[in-house]
């Protein structure tokens, strides 16, 4: 299935693209809701996190590791980031290509679980 993220992976919109490897590639939140924005994207077409098997499971690694890397090029690994995978409409999930939201720069609103 077409998504906004198939579409930019493909180059047919641009983007302003922070890493690109074979699996994986990262952009610019075109609405950021921090000053640091970014979204992980897998090239493969996953719509939802539901969508994963077994065979992904490196790959969700790599997303990770590739957070990671991006939060220490930016500066960010000691002041702190959230990373959010949003699935479905509770989830509030409106891009159904599987990605991972990489939030940080200024001190992040709301956390979870304490
Ligand atoms: P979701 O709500 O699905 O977890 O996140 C989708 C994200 O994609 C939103 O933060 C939204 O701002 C971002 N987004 C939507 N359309 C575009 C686009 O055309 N370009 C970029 N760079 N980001 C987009």
């Amino acid at each position: 299935m077409s998504t906004i993220f198939s579409k930019i992976r493909d180059k047919e919109i641009p983007a302003e693209f922070l890493y690109e490897d074979e699996e994986i590639f990262a952009i610019k939140d075109i609405m950021p809701q921090a000053n640091i924005h970014i979204l992980i994207i897998p090239k493969k077409d996953i719509p939802t996190l539901n969508d994963i098997t077994k065979s992904d499971t490196q790959l969700l690694g790599k997303m990770m590791l590739v957070a990671s890397q991006l939060a220490q090029h930016f500066g960010i690994q000691d002041s702190g980031y959230r990373l959010v995978m949003n699935c479905n409409g509770d989830g509030g999930q409106t891009v159904f290509q599987l990605h991972l939201h990489l939030l940080g720069g200024e001190p992040l609103r709301g956390s979870f679980g304490n």
